[in-house]
């Protein structure tokens, strides 16, 4: 192993989220616009690329690899990848191999995730109403979504919700997905709206519903206790003391919590993004194209990219327009 990876603000970097591909079978009308335009495939990297790149980063000291994209389960043979990642799990370089997904692959993958070591996965799901399903996945299928989670808690792997919280569109169902995951033994957390990609027609402030509002909804009904784990990442969580269940707030905007962020991510093109709301980036596909044969150009570009993470990032709601706007999109940066 070389020297683990430290910013200019005392942070080891441990975690890495990587985006594997741009594409997806849903269309969520927070994350892409219909008619996307997707990268060309060539510009990808190839599923030998990214086990390079992420074998690298782990022996720089990576301890947590979070797969993601667009959505992870619709790239080509990404077993393969997952499957290559295991060997790093099995020598304990790495500590946790996870992945971020809409679900709607699980119930093929459910298992092979499962025996190449993964052991906790994120779902992201925002209703249990079909007919809001489609609405806001566009392309979407709840039942399907359902059959993934249920294959995926067979074969043993641990499943998180996460919800986006939209005024006016699962404000209704805060209780109803909260008992839902509580049957299911399932953790749930809610991600705040950012203004990321095309805001187009979509009002994205009326669609803000604050976190402090669902925690101060969910203080009415249950006891809540605030826990001090901390993941390193913008989430904060608290325990209902009666369902036993943990609940995360992912607060990116209206509260900052940089001042601990252990993690960045690469785009399925080998950009490296060292906030997720700054636009500076480090391309490392050069220094890993160049040189198929040693990967010290790599290593001296990751270490020079990590030299450049930001104190904090740039968004803020607080006004009554949305600043620090990113045209990117989520599913770019992987979210
Ligand atoms: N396709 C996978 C999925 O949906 O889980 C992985 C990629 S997706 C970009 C990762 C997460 O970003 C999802 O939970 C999604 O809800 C969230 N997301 C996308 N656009 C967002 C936005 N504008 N604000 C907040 N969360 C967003
Ligand atoms: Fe696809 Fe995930 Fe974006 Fe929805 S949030 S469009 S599932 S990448």
């Amino acid at each position: 192993m070389t020297a683990p990876l430290i910013d200019p603000f005392q942070r080891a970097i441990t975690y890495l989220r990587v985006s594997v591909t741009d594409r997806c079978d849903f269309r969520c009308v927070y994350c892409m616009a219909e008619n996307m335009t997707f990268l060309p495939k060539k510009e990808l990297l190839t599923l030998e690329e990214l086990d390079r790149m992420c074998s690298t980063f782990i022996r720089m000291g990576v301890k947590k690899l979070r797969i993601t994209g667009g959505e992870p389960l619709v790239r080509r043979d990404i077993m393969t990848f997952f499957q290559g990642m295991s060997r790093h799990l099995d020598s304990g370089a790495l500590d946790e191999l996870t992945l971020t997904t809409n679900g709607s692959q699980l119930e093929r993958f459910a298992q092979p995730l499962f025996d190449a070591g993964v052991r906790r996965v994120n779902v992201s799901l925002d209703t249990l109403d079909e007919k809001k399903f489609a609405d806001v996945t566009r392309w979407g299928r709840l039942p399907q979504v359902l059959r993934g989670i249920d294959a995926a808690q067979k074969a043993g792997l641990r499943i998180k919700i996460n919800a986006v919280a939209l005024k006016g569109f699962n404000e209704d169902e805060l209780f109803s997905l909260t008992e839902w995951c509580a049957e299911r033994g399932m953790d749930l957390t809610w991600i705040e709206v950012m203004p990321m990609g095309d805001l187009g027609n979509e009002d994205r402030l009326g669609q803000y519903w604050s976190l402090d509002d669902v925690r101060a909804q969910l203080a009415q009904t249950y006891a809540v206790t605030d826990l001090a784990e901390r993941s390193g990442g913008p989430a904060r969580y608290v325990r209902l003391e009666e369902t036993g269940q943990k609940i995360g707030f992912i607060t990116p905007l209206s509260h900052n919590f940089c001042e601990s962020c252990n993690r960045v991510r690469m785009t399925c093109t080998g950009e490296l993004f060292m906030c997720l709301g700054q636009e500076d980036m480090a391309d490392l596909r050069p220094a890993l194209r160049d040189h198929p044969d040693t990967d010290a150009p790599l290593e001296h570009a990751i270490r020079k990219a990590i030299g450049l993470k930001p104190e904090g990032h740039d968004f803020d709601y607080s006004r009554d327009q949305v600043d620090g706007q990113m045209t990117r999109h989520m599913s770019h940066t992987g979210g």
